[in-house]
């Protein structure tokens, strides 16, 4: 199939462009549609055939629920069954924005959606595009990241052509993500609640609201295999380039004489800005050491960049945890499949 490009920058401007996305959309389509976090898969939730197509376009495990995009409170209540009072002061101070809450599914929403779970992952992106094409469809759209199962999520409509381009319907060109990092994911559905996936909106901001909220030890930490988790998603490797990563936690310094003392051919380091200098193989960075925003924003490039360079292998720092960095962490740790070496 050949992949249409719809450029919608202004949504005044290229109604044309989204009105035409709306309807592959009706019509059961894929679309591949830019939010603040990364760019998103979309099919109507409400169709389990176009749902299944997601699943086989990306290669993604059948076992790994989607997340279920609307654009306002009607469509919440449409989409979930009968939910927490919290769950709407959450949708008040989070929504529209990177923040996802797993909670009872709604009867119009088929189990493909949830991977046969009785529970519905929903979330309001802030993304101007991506609001006017759920408005305009009248559809809620289930929407994974758009990229090859496992590999880097796609930040730009470029890196969804490198990994979809021939597998789905259309992709919509337009800015690059804000975020850049998939958004927070809590689960309701547990007493207390549950961070099963760090994102955009930070722990010390949902305590705020939920001073209870445990954290998922499987954000941190490599899940025990056989045993099940939480939040399905967890479980894989993921974010991966096609190089080899490897953490190494320590200073600078510390850092620095490993890498030099292990270098050879496709060695890389992936340094935090303005490190490059005294490293003696080539470094690709991911935003400056206090800068969790930017290092969020740029990691999914830097891992794409890494493999577009001939990289084999790459140390690579490790983030702080704090803010949007624990997303950061998480991400990173998974694309090193948990391989973290103590300086
Ligand atoms: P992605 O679509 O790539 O952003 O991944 C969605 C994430 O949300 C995965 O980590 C899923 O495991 C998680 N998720 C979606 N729906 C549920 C659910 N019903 N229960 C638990 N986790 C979910
Ligand atoms: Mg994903």
């Amino acid at each position: 199939m050949e992949t249409l490009r719809l450029t919608v920058f202004d949504v005044e401007q290229d109604k044309d462009s989204l009105n035409k996305a709306a309807e592959l959309l009706k019509n059961g389509r894929l679309v591949a549609m830019p939010t603040e976090t990364v760019y998103g898969l979309a099919a109507s939730a409400y169709d389990e055939n176009a749902v299944k197509n997601i699943f086989e376009a990306k290669g993604r495990p059948q076992d790994n629920p989607l997340i279920v995009h609307v654009s306002d409170m009607q469509m919440f209540t449409d989409v979930v069954g009968e939910v927490p009072e919290k769950a709407f002061q959450l949708a008040e101070k989070f929504w529209p924005g990177p923040f996802t809450m797993v909670l009872p599914r709604g009867e119009k929403i088929p189990a493909s959606v949830s991977a046969g779970l009785d529970t519905v992952a929903v979330r309001m992106p802030e993304n101007k595009v991506a609001c006017e094409l759920i408005r305009v469809s009248g559809l809620p759209l289930a929407a994974p990241s758009a990229n090859k199962s496992g590999s880097p999520s796609p930040t730009t409509a470029d890196h969804v052509l490198y990994d979809l381009d021939g597998k789905i319907d259309a992709v919509i060109v337009s800015d690059r993500c804000t975020v850049g990092v998939e958004s927070t994911v809590i689960t309701l559905c547990t007493n207390p609640p549950k961070l099963l996936r760090p994102g955009g909106v930070t722990l010390e901001q949902l305590r705020e609201v939920l001073p209870d909220i445990e954290v998922d030890k499987a954000v941190l930490a490599e899940p025990e295999k056989g045993k099940p988790v939480a939040s399905p998603g967890m479980k894989y490797k993921h974010y991966s380039p096609k190089a080899k990563v490897i953490m190494l936690d320590g200073d600078y310094e510390a850092f620095k004489s490993y890498v030099n003392a292990n270098k050879s051919d496709g060695v890389f380091a992936l340094t935090f800005e303005g490190e490059e200098s005294g490293l003696e193989v080539p470094t690709v960075s991911f935003g400056h050491k206090e800068n969790d925003l930017e290092q969020a924003a740029v990691l999914f490039d830097a891992l794409r960049e890494l493999d577009n360079r001939g990289c084999r292998l790459c140390y690579s720092r490790v983030p702080k945890k704090q803010g949007v960095g624990l997303a950061v962490y998480n991400r990173l740790i998974r694309a090193a499949a948990f391989q973290v070496i103590e300086l």
